[in-house]
């Protein structure tokens, strides 16, 4: 469910996506749009724009916050 997957993200912390963010390893990122807060999830990270479903920005990718931890080597 949609709004399961929000509630579990309630809490996540998110920092923005650098180079170095990677999500092959896993299902999809997490990602949240800068503008409106929306939470979302890509299947990958190779695009360089991509529109917030919420609010209908064009948001580049380094813009956008993803979830802190797991896709970074840091
Ligand atoms: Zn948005």
């Amino acid at each position: 469910m949609f709004l399961n997957f929000i509630q579990d993200h309630k809490m996540t912390e998110f920092v923005p996506i650098t180079r170095y963010s990677r999500c092959k390893r896993y299902s999809g990122a997490v990602l949240k749009c800068p503008e409106c807060h929306t939470i979302t999830r890509t299947g990958h990270l190779s695009w360089t724009v991509k529109r917030c479903q919420n609010c209908e920005r064009h948001i580049n990718k380094f813009d956008w916050l993803i979830e802190k931890g797991k896709y970074s080597k840091t």
